[in-house]
């Protein structure tokens, strides 16, 4: 049961509401990307609070010598594409479906017909 969502605007802000759950009275946080997942995964049967990821202020930074992207957990794999392309990159593993949120896909993976050579998503960030 949702108390109330929260629209984080940067990593400080999605640190408080942690802080902030641990003291009395307790509360949990889940996270909503895109909320494309259909079994209610980004919900929980206690009171929450939801971190609304959205994306990020300042959209995906793309390191072209060393060929990653740094980007929000909100960002959608297709604004990540964009970037990188931009750079003549591209992430090694895809979805199919590109507006999905990247901490959402990285959730369960995130697979797609590279996955056979590169690995899922997941195998490929740190
Ligand atoms: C049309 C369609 C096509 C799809 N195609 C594919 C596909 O080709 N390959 C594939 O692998 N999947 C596919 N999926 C499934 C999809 O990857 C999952 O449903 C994914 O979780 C949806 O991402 P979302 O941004 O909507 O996440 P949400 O539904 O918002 O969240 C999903 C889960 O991730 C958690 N989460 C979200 N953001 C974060 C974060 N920043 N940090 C930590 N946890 C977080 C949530 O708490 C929740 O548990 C598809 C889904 C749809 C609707």
């Amino acid at each position: 049961m949702m108390l109330a969502p929260v629209r984080p605007t940067s990593l400080d802000d999605v640190v408080k509401v942690v802080k902030a759950a641990n003291k009395w009275p307790p509360f949990a946080v889940s996270v909503r990307g895109h909320r494309h997942s259909i079994n209610g995964q980004a919900d929980t049967r206690m009171k929450c609070v939801v971190v609304e990821m959205g994306k990020g202020i300042k959209g995906p930074k793309v390191w072209e010598k060393e060929m990653y992207v740094d980007v929000w957990g909100g960002e959608l794999w297709i604004d990540v594409l964009k970037a990188t392309m931009e750079y003549g990159l591209a992430p090694m593993s895809w979805t199919d479906y590109l507006y999905l949120s990247v901490g959402g896909t990285l959730s369960n993976a995130g697979i797609s017909g590279q996955t056979f050579n590169y690995g899922p998503q997941i195998s490929n960030v740190f």
